[in-house]
């Protein structure tokens, strides 16, 4: 590669967008980006928008804009794959050496741009990310943020305080190590931990969303979200079930013994057909839920195994298929 060339991916910013819904605000979030970096002449920018199967308008504004700058390009999956899945296909089409991650939905504060960017330019971070105070979002949303932050502090164990948001800058290196995960069901935030935990947190606000929409994650989606997180990255869960199942198997045991020796020292006792049902129907709970998460854990490897698709590009402008 010529010294050129090196040094002109060096200073490109490479901003990955995964789109959905987003027909009203993604043009306004291509504007600031242009304006932001045209502060900071040494640096150039390259703008990666995936529309992940949006059902509403964005594609036709996707086209617009790519029609209108080169440095503007799309990815058009075939199906609905997620924001996780549609964030590794923009990934594997960055060219720059810094990559930014954000939303399509204004709610990423633009305006901090360079708090992120020159920590992992200058200060020797591979990975900087928006700190936000506390979210501004649904009450069961919030829920499942904080049960999916508990999740990833128990299994990927992230430097303490570490919490990945939705407005981050990463080092080629690390997003070209997240790319070696092929399995269906990834989850950036683990696999960035997986690759550094060189990570500056950054406090600032996120915005209110601008479109009035909802959230485009519905409560499945994030239950979808914390079971991958929950069994991509470790077999915890399935030792947290052998201990459980070890455990009430024991009290079980305790409890069938204290019965034997009450009834053997009074034969007055009545069969106890309640407490036999409460305890059938405890353990028989107990053991669905853990043949549930062996099943999950299976289901998961069966479709590794199929070489199921993270993802499926059925179109791209302004950008080459990726290597
Ligand atoms: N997203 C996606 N596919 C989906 C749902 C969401 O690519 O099926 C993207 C969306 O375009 C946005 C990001 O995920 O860039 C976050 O979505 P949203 O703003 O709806 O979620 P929140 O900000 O509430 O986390
Ligand atoms: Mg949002």
């Amino acid at each position: 590669m010529s010294d050129r060339k090196r040094e002109e991916i060096k200073n490109l910013l490479s901003f990955v967008i995964p789109c959905y819904r987003s027909e009203k605000t993604i043009e306004k979030v291509y504007r600031e980006i242009v304006e932001t970096v045209a502060q900071k002449p040494e640096y150039t920018y390259e703008v990666i928008t995936v529309n992940d199967c949006s059902p509403d308008g964005v594609l036709t504004v996707l086209r617009k804009l790519a029609a209108g700058d080169p440095c503007f390009k799309v990815i058009n999956l075939a199906k609905n794959f997620g924001k996780h899945s549609a964030m590794m296909a923009g990934f594997s089409y960055v060219r720059g050496e810094y990559i930014v991650n954000l939303d399509d939905d204004c709610q990423c504060p633009m305006d901090r741009l360079w708090e992120l960017v020159d920590p992992v330019a200058n200060e020797g971070y591979d990975c900087a990310t928006a700190a936000y105070p506390r979210k501004k979002e649904s009450l069961w949303k919030r829920m499942g943020s904080q049960v999916n932050n508990s999740m990833v502090n128990m299994l990927i164990e992230p430097p303490k305080g570490v919490v990945l948001e939705n407005f981050a800058v990463i080092k080629r290196f690390v997003c070209d190590e997240i790319l070696k995960y092929r399995n269906p069901y990834p989850y950036v935030a683990g696999l960035v931990l997986r690759a550094t935990h060189n990570i500056k947190m950054v406090p600032m606000e996120e915005r209110e969303r601008e479109d009035g929409n909802a959230s485009g994650f519905t409560l499945i989606k994030s239950v979808e979200l914390f079971a991958n997180g929950l069994t991509s990255f470790s077999v915890k869960p399935l030792r947290i079930a052998l201990i459980l199942g070890v455990l009430f198997a024991f009290l079980g045991f305790v409890y069938g013994l204290i019965i034997i020796i009450r009834r053997l020292c009074n034969s007055g006792i009545p069969m106890g057909y309640s407490s036999i049902m409460a305890v059938q129907l405890f353990s028989s709970g107990v053991i669905m839920l853990i043949l549930g998460m062996i099943g999950e854990y299976l289901g998961r490897i069966y479709i590794s195994l199929n070489n199921s698709p993270q993802y499926v590009v059925r179109e791209t402008m302004n950008t080459e298929p990726a290597e």
